[in-house]
């Protein structure tokens, strides 16, 4: 049940809110854990379809990186079971990753060696010191140096599987930054499915005095003078008042300022809402009797749209029925800012996934498609464009994926805002009582 009074209260329980909620229960604070939705993990979570835990936006973790690092801070398991066979499909064939694998690929699509060696040079230019600036995308960028289409094809998977938009809404010196933390990173799925882990972060609130509470949507922020003072829920049919000296939301920095009733935002932050552009993003699912492939993961380049498709089921167990097998496929739309015509999109997808799989529709049962865009975004915002955690109201903080820093994306990126939002909170604390 939901008290009159927390020590904080975080809205919204995606990767941000739960990473929240974990590292202040941890402090030992009583957290309210409001969520409007009726599970946990937000876009990060898993729903069951017909025995097959089947993701409701990410699935994929960054081995070791924030999100974990947040579960071994607070003592809860991650239940992340590294993928260990990784590769790329190119026009049927498969490039297992190994070191080098971007170079060899490179080597193979080049119409000549010398254009080969132009794209590495340029990169490792870019890499090593003079990166691009934002002003330009990073199609603009490559073009500089190449038009071949077959390496463009190959960047653009890469970079819609990682950053859900294409090569030419993104700003060149995001690949770079993004690029920098990412390659070294392995990526695993979650034992049992996501939600069994946010289930987790939720016992963890509650044994440290907390409530944790689905179908409880908030529809204000309650602000005295310049300070966050509490919320008002909406649960069980009615509307509750609750007070806490912390408020973390979790809906994005454009949603948190509409709750914000009265107070009067100031034009610098203004216009860095102004600036927010959700991304959108084709997923979906499908199962299979047989294993189509032995990896756990592939990066798809030069497709229609599909750029990836995961196996969780060949790594982490309870995920499909006993025996059978459960996939995930990623696709960029051609305009992934304002994305049209979803039906022809999905036929693309469509089209490649049974060039990819000879014989799919016989073999393969599709579970659930989705596009992701607007309000239930790919990502929250391009990257380049977000704001900080920090918010024009004191005591008032934004975690998730619309809010981390250059070079944090997805759920390490989420976590990582929850990270810092804490790290604010205990300095602010340790002023204060000096
Ligand atoms: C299809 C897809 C595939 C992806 N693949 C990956 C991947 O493999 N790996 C990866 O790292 N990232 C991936 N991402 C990105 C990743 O899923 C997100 O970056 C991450 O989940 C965002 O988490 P968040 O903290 O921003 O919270 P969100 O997931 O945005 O959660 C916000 C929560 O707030 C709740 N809420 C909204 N309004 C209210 C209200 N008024 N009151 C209370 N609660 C409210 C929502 O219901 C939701 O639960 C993918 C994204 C998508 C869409």
């Amino acid at each position: 049940m939901m008290k009159a009074e927390y020590d904080a209260i975080v809205v919204g329980s995606g990767v941000g809110g739960c990473c929240a909620a974990a590292l202040l229960a941890h402090q030992g604070k009583r957290v309210l854990l409001a969520e409007k939705r009726s599970y946990l993990g937000g876009r990060f979570s898993t729903v069951n379809r017909d025995g097959y835990l089947c993701a409701t936006g990410g699935l994929a973790v960054p081995v070791g990186k924030n999100l974990e690092e947040v579960c071994q801070q607070v003592g809860v398991p991650s239940g992340v079971k590294p993928s260990t066979k990784v590769a790329t499909w190119l026009d049927g064939k498969l490039y297992d990753h190994k070191s080098g694998v971007t170079r060899r690929i490179i080597r193979e699509v080049a119409e000549s060696p010398d254009e080969a060696q132009r794209v590495l040079d340029a990169l490792n230019s870019a890499m090593q010191g003079s990166p691009p600036g934002n002003d330009i995308s990073f199609r603009d960028w490559l073009n500089r140096t190449t038009r071949n289409h077959r390496i463009h094809g190959m960047f653009q998977s890469t970079i819609s599987s990682l950053l859900t938009v294409n090569s030419h809404e993104l700003p060149a010196g995001e690949y770079f930054k993004v690029i920098k933390v990412i390659s070294p990173l392995t990526f695993g799925f979650i034992e049992g499915g996501s939600l069994a882990l946010w289930e987790r972060i939720g016992e963890l609130v509650k044994k440290a005095g907390g409530d944790v509470l689905v179908g409880a949507a908030t529809h204000e922020i309650l602000v005295a003078g310049n300070r966050a003072t509490g919320v008002r829920v909406r649960y069980q049919q009615a509307s509750h008042e609750v007070r806490a000296p912390i408020v973390i939301s979790n809906l994005g920095p454009t949603a948190t300022a509409q709750m914000l009733g009265s107070f009067i935002l100031d034009d610098d932050y203004r216009a860095q809402l102004a600036k927010i552009t959700p991304t959108a993003i084709m997923w979906l699912h499908f199962a299979s009797d047989e294993l189509l492939m032995d990896y756990s993961a592939i990066g798809v380049g030069c497709s229609r749209r599909v750029n990836m498709i995961d196996v969780p089921s060949l790594e982490a167990e309870g995920v499909a029925p006993p025996g059978k097998h459960l996939y995930t496929v990623g696709a960029a739309p051609v305009d992934s800012i304002h994305p049209q015509d979803i039906k022809s999109e999905f036929d693309a997808v469509m089209s490649d996934l049974r060039d990819i799989f000879p014989g799919f529709d016989e073999r393969c049962t599709v579970l659930t498609r989705t596009c992701y865009r607007g309000k239930w975004p790919g990502f929250r915002t391009v990257p380049g464009s977000r704001p900080s955690h920090l918010t024009p109201v004191e005591n008032l903080y934004n975690v998730g994926d619309g809010v981390c820093p250059p070079g944090y994306e997805g759920s390490m990126g989420a976590a990582k805002s929850a990270q810092l939002v804490l790290d604010e909170i205990l300095s602010r604390e340790s002023l204060s009582a000096v």
